[in-house]
């Protein structure tokens, strides 16, 4: 019987085919999974970044742009890109920041962005105490961002309320759990507040502009509940109180909650905060 010396050349080929075959495979996964991975860290630096910078054009007393500038300074060195692409950002006319990496593709402006950088700047004053008169200015600030929203959206009316969007069924959820996910440790349970907009080209309706706050959470209220809410309108620039709001159900997507009302309120019952 001949003795054997080694592996055949067919063999060679045979086991060099399987493992380029199985490299072949390999390779593109990996790749494309660490590419991913860093493509994700990237967006969440930019999210981030974008929250910071929105937090701060409502902070900022003035136009915004200061207060941004110098917190881009100040922080933005700590929001990096995985694959050395260099981010920047640009503010927009109606205080929307717009953060990019020249590496990837911006993340554009879903819903769920807007909404993040909207409330991120509301979860600041929601829970803080309405009577600080340094908040004021704030006030305003929120609700010409909130106007400047719904423009951006081609909507003349809407409310945003702390626990959904009244007007927009598709983009609904439960706005709440949504931002405790988003902003781990950042306490949203602590009031309910609504922002509501009216332009006056409908059908003659007055235009109304204010920003509902309460630190009673409506969340689990029965429908009905009266409850004391304060008011900033925008437009008279008063702050007003009332015991008089009802807590109303509101139904988006097949889902139930529990939103601010004013609907039973007279004008005559609202008393100014001074
Ligand atoms: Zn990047």
């Amino acid at each position: 019987m001949r003795a054997r010396r080694g592996f055949t050349l067919m063999e060679m080929l045979i086991v060099t085919a399987v493992i380029a075959i199985l490299v072949a495979i390999a390779i593109p996964t990996f790749t494309a999974s660490l590419e991913k991975a860093r493509s994700a860290a990237c967006a969440a630096n930019r999210r981030s970044l974008k929250g910071l910078l929105t937090t701060a054009w409502m902070l900022d007393g003035k136009d915004g742009r200061e207060g941004v500038e110098a917190t881009y300074q100040a922080q933005g060195g700590n929001f990096t890109c995985p694959d050395g692409g260099k981010i920047s950002y640009q503010l927009m006319a109606n205080g929307q920041v717009v953060v990019s990496c020249s590496r990837h593709a911006p993340t554009g402006a879903s819903t769920a962005e807007e909404y993040l950088s909207l409330l991120s700047g509301i979860s600041n004053i929601a829970v803080s105490k309405l009577s600080d008169k340094n908040l004021n200015k704030t006030y305003a600030d929120l609700a010409a961002y909130f106007r400047a929203y719904l423009q951006y959206k081609n909507r003349t009316s809407g409310s945003i309320d702390s626990e959904a969007d009244s007007s927009v069924a598709p983009v609904a959820g439960q706005v709440r759990t949504y931002l405790e996910t988003e902003y781990p440790g950042v306490d949203f349970t602590s009031g309910s507040w609504r922002i509501y907009y009216q332009d006056t080209n409908r059908d003659g309706t007055p235009e109304q502009y204010y920003y509902l706050w309460s630190s009673t959470n409506v969340a689990k209220l029965t429908a009905g509940t009266a409850v004391t809410v304060t008011r900033y309108d925008v437009l008279t620039k008063a702050y007003e109180q009332t015991d008089k709001a009802t807590v109303s159900s509101l139904t988006v997507s097949g889902r139930s909650y529990r939103i601010l009302s004013l609907d039973k309120v007279s004008s005559g019952d609202w008393t100014a905060v001074s």
